[in-house]
């Protein structure tokens, strides 16, 4: 089901809470939301649908990945870069990471360690922040 984006930065800011496989349902909604909003979206965090669960999806070019209680292990290189957002207006500056390493719990519950470079990897950077009620 398509979800409404939540703007409410006050609800925005509020952490996240660690998924279960019960959550099944938000990481469906989430890929149907970033779907219907991939023109103008590349990844998006549960909190931004107005559910506070740790599960955020990836725009990955050739598919949409579902991340449950992802963690970035480990970052390196940094850079200052601008960003937006589909729940702000404008662009913001912020220092991400070139190369991190994530784990987390795919769409099946299977444990999964991770490389991203890149694009990629500032993707899931902005997402993990949003679960932690961090907005650029
Ligand atoms: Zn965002």
């Amino acid at each position: 089901m398509v979800r409404t984006i939540v703007k409410d930065v006050l609800f925005l800011r509020q952490k996240a809470e660690p998924a279960t496989k019960a959550d099944i349902g938000i990481c469906m909604d989430l890929l149907d939301t970033l779907k219907a909003n991939e023109a103008h979206c590349v990844g998006m965090a549960a909190n931004m649908i107005g559910e506070k669960k740790a599960i955020i999806v990836v725009n990955m070019t050739f598919t949409n990945v579902i991340m449950n209680n992802p963690k970035i292990i480990s970052k390196s290189k940094p850079f200052e870069t601008e960003e937006g957002c589909l729940s702000l207006t404008g662009t913001r500056k912020t220092t991400r990471f070139t190369d991190i390493e994530v784990e987390y719990y795919d769409i099946n519950w299977n444990k999964q360690r991770q490389k991203y470079t890149g694009w990629i990897a500032q993707i899931i950077q902005h997402e993990c922040d949003h679960l932690d009620g961090i907005i650029i």
